[in-house]
């Protein structure tokens, strides 16, 4: 059900689309590596879907995959889960495009998380997916389906589909939560979660699909239709911080400019602390750009002593808090003479349960680091994320319940120092309400998310226990 995950279209003149796909979601491997799929038409619908990471080019599958993937038109998608399980039974099934049929037949890969659908739907869904695919294909035509999402769904969807009588289109839910991109390549038309998508198909970036906005492509034709108006525009706030590839475009402008400048705000806020600083470093890579930015702000020079282990994998079928713990201290590797007896600072680009940071601070000091101070660029996060980043409760949050002098303790850590939310926010260039803040503010740009949200405080005020994500705990009935 967790839907944190990266898309991309693709219809091509001439041709195969499915070496467009395979490279465009190559290159966005880093926004799901729990599962990956493939879905073309041709006389009908073909597809592929595997789990983990999607196989390099030289391998064996990839040379396979263009017999079994025929047709100048498909969708494909990369996933890591932030609904349902995540054992692999679970994972399998949830790959996606997944197909529908209703009324309308139709494959969709989707990016986001669905919060509340006013429709009642048959029996409980295992997954958000075939939530919208079920409300898609109910509809007799496309464009009522698509503005049926829009006026019966509550959450982020960023989605791209095929119907069976070959149109490709793109839509996104009317706060544009997730982001959402398409291009033109001369032969190709394509749309991507990011633009880097686009880039390495050398395809040409025209902007983003608006918020409430439907594209259609069909036979070459174009269609853009604004079925919902743009409420408040609500970008996730943490795409900035960690999600996106620093090279991708939002907003008209590179990741990686926001994050430098996140960087150079942290020195300047916290310059009294950077006076001290022998040197600073980064967890890498996401927050590498912000030490730079630190470094040229605050003239603390910066190095790259701590260096990832490249093949050690991310998060995926991790199960357990102390599996967690041991890959993050197998991922980062401390160059530990570049650290002995000096007083460092390290940048990183969140904190969520604290582990990472834990595991890192640790592993300074036992590499003989004087004084270690924590310098996060993605403000405390207080409140958990109903949209598809996975934190869906309260107590897995260490920001919920302690103050950064409280955390610094707990991490082991001489001080950690966050980014205020307003230098954060500047640092985008988008303004205050044209993001989603929800896990740093508690407020949210969707009433039902909101509502769960305070509900879910209230009670854990009195002595109520999460079980689970909160958005699923409500629709299995349980409280809040
Ligand atoms: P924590 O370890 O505090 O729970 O999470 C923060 C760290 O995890 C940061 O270093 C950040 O780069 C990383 N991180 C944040 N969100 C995600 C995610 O969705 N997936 C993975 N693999 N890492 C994440
Ligand atoms: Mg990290």
């Amino acid at each position: 059900m967790m839907e944190a995950c990266g898309v991309f279209g693709a219809y091509a003149k001439s041709g195969a689309a499915f070496p467009y796909m395979y490279w465009g979601l190559l290159a966005q491997n880093h926004r799901g590596h729990q599962s990956y799929g493939f879905l073309t038409l041709d006389r009908g619908f073909y597809e592929v879907k595997a789990l983990g990471l999607i196989p390099q080019v030289s391998g064996w599958e990839v040379k396979e995959w263009l017999k079994r993937l025929p047709g100048n038109v498909g969708v494909g998608h990369v996933r890591y889960a932030t609904s349902g399980l995540s054992d692999v039974e679970s994972l399998r099934h949830g790959a996606q495009p997944a197909v529908f049929e209703g009324r309308l037949k139709l494959a969709l890969a989707y990016n986001g998380n669905v919060v509340w659908c006013k429709r009642p739907l048959e029996r409980p869904t295992q997954s958000d997916v075939e939530v919208m695919g079920k409300v898609l294909s109910e509809a007799g035509e496309l464009e009522e389906g698509v503005k049926a999402c829009m006026d019966e769904v509550e959450g982020a969807f960023s989605a791209v589909g095929l119907t069976s009588d070959g149109t490709l289109f793109a839509f996104r839910d009317p706060h544009g939560i997730k982001p959402l991109c398409h291009g033109n390549g001369g032969n190709v038309y394509a749309f991507s979660s990011e633009s880097v998508g686009l880039n390495i198909n050398s395809i040409e970036y025209l902007g983003e699909v608006e918020p409430g906005e439907l594209i259609k492509v069909s036979e070459g034709d174009v269609e853009r239709v604004k079925l919902r108006p743009c409420g408040n525009h609500a970008l996730c706030a943490f795409e900035f911080a960690y999600f996106a590839r620093p090279d991708s475009i939002l907003n008209g402008r590179y990741v990686y400019e926001a994050r430098v400048e996140f960087g150079r705000n942290l020195g300047r806020e916290y310059s009294e602390i950077a006076e001290r600083l022998d040197v600073i470093l980064d967890i890498p890579e996401t927050a590498s750009d912000a030490a730079y930015g630190f470094h040229v702000e605050t003239g603390v020079p910066w190095e790259r002593a701590l260096r990832r282990h490249r093949y050690v994998t991310h998060r995926a079928f991790i199960s357990s808090p102390k599996e967690r713990n041991e890959i993050i201290d197998k991922k980062i590797n401390v160059l530990s003479s570049k650290i002995r007896g000096r007083r460092v600072g390290v940048v990183d680009d969140s904190i969520v349960r604290g582990d990472t940071t834990r595991v890192i601070v640790k592993k300074l000091r036992a590499a003989g680091a004087r004084e270690v101070h924590l310098f996060i660029t993605f403000p405390r996060i207080i409140s958990p994320c109903f949209y598809g980043i996975d934190m869906a409760t309260y107590g897995e949050l260490i920001g919920f319940r302690h103050e950064p002098e409280e955390i610094a303790k707990l991490i082991g850590a001489d001080s950690v120092n966050y980014q205020p939310i307003r230098d954060f926010v500047k640092a985008t260039s988008m303004r205050m309400d044209e993001l989603c803040l929800g896990c740093v503010t508690g407020r949210y740009p969707t009433p039902t998310a909101q509502r769960m949200a305070d509900e879910a405080r209230r009670l854990l005020e009195s002595g109520w226990s999460e079980k689970g994500r909160i958005y699923e705990a409500i629709r299995l009935g349980e409280k809040p």
